[in-house]
């Protein structure tokens, strides 16, 4: 019998059906005051839920658990331990303790802290974060956590991301009880990340040392066929990908992540899957599950499924669509036009208040994205430039500039624009081509922000994101709490932000050219291409007021970052450059080498038997060829200088311009010849599969 989805669904979850069949109804109602509400879960309750969740997980055949968290290293981490333990009898029996529920302290000392954590403390303490649910893989239940160090200094993603979505809850209440609601409780940021990846077999895969060692192609000549065609976007799934993703699916859905949509994406071997979206810590969660999910589902399958966000050059890269939204406990979107003119104003509130958020903080948006992967991807092939805009699509900008100049706004129907007494005219969601090219676009209900890498923690993003927000809620809500007469305020607090931030927003093609240079030169909007351009700006004096006024980083918090993020750059691009010239020197030269000489001994072979023949294809090829494996040698030593150059440098940031400068540049020297000798030599003597191969392997 064919199982359903429903029958399958969170069957590997202890969620709120599994804790409400398996708690008292104290303990459970206890529980979900803390999942609802923050409210604080005592050891005696957290004991009871220990119980129920150690029963359940071993029912499902689990034997060990761990505190599952996620340590700057940008993926998760856990260490498990067994249920088991020694009773009198010389039995054992399954034990799990409220207390180890709550708190774990695994060995930090191997995890990048950034020098917040001296070894003397190398122990850090992980922390039940209740509102996202535990879950079983493998033979292990996984406890979702919070990572900090015994200073108290937070060593993860999640942490800054739950303070962050705690300052953006308190001062969106804030905003909401000066428009007279006094019900909604909490306001929580959702998040639906539409996760881009490419599935290559496993075969060439193993055969491509620069796939294995750094995740994407450092050679490879164009292809004679690429996505110039258009043909695979939304083209029917080919078999081997359609076992993969339905797979896929059924081991999401068992983990309760609701993955809902897979189509092809526009190069060849690129895919696309999109959860419906959920609170953003859950969001978080459940996408770091799905980019480990999608390894090893592509394993069984004898794929390798590539989430760097530029494995091959001269193809699209590979993205998230980071789709963000407010809403309240009450279920009312915030970022939605209502019915009434309060509700519009109140909208319109919340636009403004993101609209500057993302002028103000342009480089927190942008360092959040950053890593040597994505710094390929930005501005390349069918991706948003580094420049930060926001989209708003015809209507609404028309909306707001009739409010900005005080005149008639002339949409659908002629209406003359007053806050407070006017009904907005409903917007159509704008789906022009101009919207698809935004880094920041306004899709009728949510923002989605497509700067994201498909690599990245989405935590960083929404890190800054619901911080920003926060910064400007908490700023009109001082304002408004101040005010008189709070409708004239409101009016002006709304008008002065279009006019004092319109530069950020941009309703035209952003893969344009043109836009760059009108941004950068006419609006004065920041263009930080590099990790290393745009990383030392977080500790830029307003964004560390910012970040720490509102709890969300300390300031050691903020340095460490910073550091990781940036020792994590130059070891990136380091291990690609020791890669390439270790492949240049192992296999490369020697294969243009070897075919060359093949050929200059055809020629005497040739000529042996006729010696006046002229030989000119061989020969213009030998002279093609040796030229380039010249090139190849000097580019190389240029390259290993530059390396060379990098020891004994320990100033990190120092270190990451000399990547920027000397080691990408000589990289992508190196590169050309390579990739022109792979294009005059024999298929037989090159030592690594094509892009065509490569691109088109998957059946
Ligand atoms: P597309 O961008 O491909 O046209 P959709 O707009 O339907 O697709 O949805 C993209 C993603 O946005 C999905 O993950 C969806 O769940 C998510 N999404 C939809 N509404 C919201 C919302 N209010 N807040 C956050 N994410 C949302
Ligand atoms: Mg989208």
């Amino acid at each position: 019998m064919k199982t359903t989805v429903s029958d399958t669904f969170g069957t590997l979850v202890f969620d709120d059906r599994v804790m409400r069949a398996n708690l008292s109804a104290k303990v459970y109602a206890s529980l979900r005051k803390t999942i609802d509400e923050g409210k604080e879960l005592d050891i005696g309750v957290a004991n009871a839920v220990a119980e129920a969740m150690k029963n359940w997980a071993v029912s499902k055949g689990a034997t060990h658990f761990t505190h599952w968290f996620q340590p700057l290293t940008g993926i998760t981490a856990e260490k498990h331990d067994g249920f088991i333990s020694p009773a009198p009898d010389g039995s054992v029996i399954m034990e799990f303790s409220g207390k180890e529920l709550i708190k774990g302290e695994p060995d930090a000392s191997s995890f990048p802290s950034g020098g917040l954590r001296a070894t003397f403390e190398a122990r850090g303490y992980t922390a039940w974060d209740p509102t996202s649910y535990a879950f079983i893989k493998g033979k292990t239940l996984c406890i979702p956590t919070a990572f900090c160090s015994y200073g108290g200094h937070a060593l993860d993603k999640k942490t800054p991301l739950l303070r962050s979505m705690e300052a953006l809850n308190r001062q969106a209440l804030r905003i909401l009880r000066l428009f007279g609601n006094n019900t909604a409780k909490r306001v929580v940021s959702s998040v639906g990340p539409e996760q881009e990846y490419f599935l290559i077999t496993k075969e060439m895969y193993d055969a491509r040392p620069d796939l294995r060692f750094t995740g994407r192609t450092l050679f490879g000549a164009k292809p004679p066929k690429g996505q110039e065609l258009d043909d695979h976007y939304f083209g029917a799934i080919k078999p081997g990908v359609a076992a993969f993703m339905e797979d896929l699916n059924e081991e999401l859905w068992k983990l309760g992540i609701l993955a809902k949509t897979e189509h092809n994406e526009v190069a060849p071997a690129q895919h696309e899957l999109a959860p419906i979206y959920s609170t953003t810590n859950v969001a978080t969660d459940h996408n770091q599950l799905t980019m480990e999910i999608m390894q090893s589902v592509a394993a069984k399958h004898g794929l390798v499924c590539l989430l760097q966000e530029k494995p091959f050059a001269g193809v699209n890269g590979s993205g998230k669509h980071n789709n963000w939204s407010i809403a309240t406990d009450e279920g009312q979107n915030l970022l939605s036009p209502g019915d009434t003119p309060y509700e519009n104003a109140q909208f319109l509130l919340f636009l403004c208040a993101v609209i500057k958020a993302v002028d103000d903080y342009q480089d927190l948006l942008r360092i959040s994205v950053a890593t040597a992967g994505n710094d390929h991807r930005l501005g390349a092939n069918e991706a948003p430039p580094a420049v930060i805009s926001v989209f708003l699509g015809d209507e609404l900008d028309a909306v707001l500039r009739a409010i900005e100049n005080d005149v008639p706004y002339t949409g659908t129907e002629k209406t003359v624009m007053k806050l407070g007494v006017d009904v907005l005219p409903k917007f159509n969601r704008d789906t022009t081509d101009r919207n698809r090219t935004s880094p920041f676009a306004f899709t009728g209900n949510k923002f989605e922000f497509r700067m994201l890498g498909s690599s990245n923690s989405i935590a960083c993003a929404n890190i800054m994101l619901n911080s920003a927000v926060a910064e400007s809620l908490r700023i009109y809500a001082d304002r408004l709490e101040e005010a008189s007469d709070f409708e004239s305020a409101l009016h002006d607090m709304i008008k002065n932000t279009i006019k004092d931030h319109r530069r950020i927003i941009f309703n035209g093609n952003g893969y344009d050219e043109s836009w760059i240079k009108e941004a950068t030169e006419v609006r004065g909007l920041l263009n930080y291409r590099t990790t290393a351009d745009c990383m030392p700006h977080l500790l830029d004096e307003k964004n560390v007021r910012m970040l720490t006024s509102l709890g969300v980083f300390t300031v050691d918090e903020l340095r460490s970052r910073r550091d990781i993020m940036l020792e994590n750059y130059c070891k990136t691009v380091q291990i690609e450059a020791n890669t390439m010239i270790n492949m240049v020197h192992k296999r490369i030269a020697p294969a243009v080498v070897r075919f060359t000489a093949d050929l200059a001994k055809q020629v005497s072979e040739k000529r042996a038997v006729i010696a006046e023949l002229p030989c000119t294809y061989e020969s213009e090829l030998i002279t093609r060829l040796s030229a380039l494996s010249d090139s190849i040698g000097t580019k190389t030593g240029e390259l290993e200088d530059a390396v060379i150059a990098l020891h004994g440098v320990d100033d990190i940031i120092r270190e990451s311009e000399l990547i920027r400068d000397t080691v990408l540049p000589k990289m992508s020297e190196l590169r050309v010849p390579c990739d022109q000798a792979e294009l005059l030599t024999a298929k037989s003597y090159w030592p690594f599969p094509t892009y065509g191969d490569i691109l088109f392997s998957v059946k």
